[in-house]
């Protein structure tokens, strides 16, 4: 199967020439012509697949043959990203596949100016890639009309979701107009974003392409058990014992990446870090030199991270397990792109032992540990397995008896029962959804 095949026009097929895209891929060869058909879609794919040529290229052809000329503070198109990074990335990657077509792009996001963002929209823009809520303050400001407004696209709907974007959607929902093509993709499906495919999708097309688990056997993984405060000595230890020369690193929380970051470069290696308390700016430079290979470290939150396109990204490690299992398969899934071998090492301590349970049991796979010499854990990481189970369940630390029961205890240890503790019942990545509200009106 080709490009032409799919029934693409020869502008586009020049602009894929150039980028070197010879066979489209299976979220490709799904969606387009379903796209071009006029359908509405619900995409199970993720960032990785191909998916954002797969909505991109049938829109920007159906926006080139159909409908009239952008109007005045208008757009044609819409699509929302969770993150700033994601629609600046989206952004480029339309701008690219639109090269040789007469039409308009332009990417608007928070935590930069919205004046210079109003000027741009005066003349109005074919395709705009948007963030929630800087979408809304635009709007609200008059500076964006959607009357004229063929097609929506939600990219990455679980994100927003899990974002707490679900107010934001339900206010952009009552701004569009009725008749429009939505397009949804979402790498996963829960009852809220069936919900918001619901209110959102006009007897959608189901489509489906291998979940990154199942790719990312191009990725080798494995896990260091060690205790929580030498995790960051930890990091040194293998980052000079592996010589390693770029490196993704995820932290859970702003101040853990900071903290890192500060430890890093105290130490004179090239780091830096990106989280949403830093100025758009600075996230996108940090990012900019990262890719450029002018920054060594680069450690992340997931909210900052999200499908971040970096080619041939070598290794990814989780300096903290991710709260939600399916962040994990995000994270790996910065390496081992396009067929690339790549490598996640993941540092776990004892108190993360569920979130490895919750990850192993996701990805049908029980993760290889390596201890590394001198960084054993004192509080042991519990076994556990791909069926969801922590095999042995720690026992609490023992507060020391002050009369009576005599012998030596692990004072403040993690020690392995003798019993083995009862099951756990099935342990699942906890996991806070807020309800999409579709406010009053309803579409039909
Ligand atoms: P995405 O899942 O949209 O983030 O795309 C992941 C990566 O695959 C991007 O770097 C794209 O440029 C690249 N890509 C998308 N489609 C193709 C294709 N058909 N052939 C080769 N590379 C592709």
């Amino acid at each position: 199967m080709t490009f032409a095949t799919l029934g693409l026009i020869e502008p586009l097929l020049r602009a894929l020439e150039t980028l070197g895209y010879q066979t489209p891929t299976p979220v490709q060869a799904q969606a387009i012509p379903a796209v071009l058909a006029g359908r509405d879609l619900m995409a199970a794919a993720q960032t990785g697949t191909g998916k954002t040529a797969g909505f991109a290229l049938p829109l920007l052809q159906l926006l080139t043959l159909e409908g009239p000329k952008v109007a005045a503070n208008s757009a044609r198109a819409l699509i929302l990203c969770p993150t700033r990074e994601l629609a600046e990335q989206v952004h480029a990657s339309v701008a690219e596949y639109a090269q040789h077509l007469p039409l308009t792009t332009y990417a608007v996001y928070g935590g930069v100016s919205i004046n210079p963002q109003m000027m741009k929209l005066r003349k109005g823009v074919d395709i705009l890639v948007a963030t929630p809520g800087r979408l809304i303050d635009l709007f609200r400001q008059n500076a964006l009309k959607l009357n004229q407004l063929q097609t929506l696209v939600l990219d990455e709907a679980d994100r927003m979701l899990d974002l707490g974007f679900s107010e934001e959607l339900a206010n952009i929902y009552r701004m569009l107009p009725k008749k429009r093509q939505t397009l949804l993709f979402s790498a996963t499906f829960s009852d809220d974003i069936r919900l918001l495919a619901g209110q959102m999708l006009n007897d959608p097309l189901s489509i489906e392409v291998s979940p990154r688990n199942v790719a990312a056997n191009t990725v080798k993984q494995w896990v260091v058990p060690v205790d929580k405060k030498r995790k960051p000595e930890l990091f040194v230890h293998l980052m000079r014992k592996g010589r390693w020369k770029q490196v993704l690193v995820f932290a859970k929380t702003r101040n853990g990446v900071d903290a890192l970051v500060d430890k890093l470069q105290g130490l004179g290696i090239n780091a830096d870090g990106i989280h949403g308390d830093k100025p758009q700016a600075t996230r996108q430079r940090a990012l900019d030199r990262f890719k450029a290979s002018e920054v060594q470290i680069l450690v992340a939150t997931d909210v900052a991270a999200r499908g971040l396109d970096i080619e041939d990204l070598p290794l990814v490690v989780n300096f903290d397990l991710p709260i939600v299992a399916e962040d994990y398969i995000h994270r790996i899934g910065r390496t081992g792109r396009a067929g690339n071998t790549g490598e996640a090492i993941s540092l776990v301590c004892a108190d993360e032992v569920n979130m490895l349970s919750a990850i192993e049991m996701l990805t049908r796979q029980t993760l290889t540990r390596k201890m590394e010499p001198d960084f054993e854990p004192e509080h042991r990481v519990p076994d556990t397995d791909a069926s969801g189970q922590v095999v042995k369940k720690p026992k609490k630390p023992k507060k020391p008896k002050t009369s009576g029961g005599g012998g030596k205890r692990n004072l403040g240890k993690w020690v392995d029962s003798g019993e083995v503790a009862p099951a756990e019942p099935s342990i699942k990545p906890v996991r806070k959804v807020p309800v999409f509200n579709t406010g009053p009106r309803k579409k039909k």
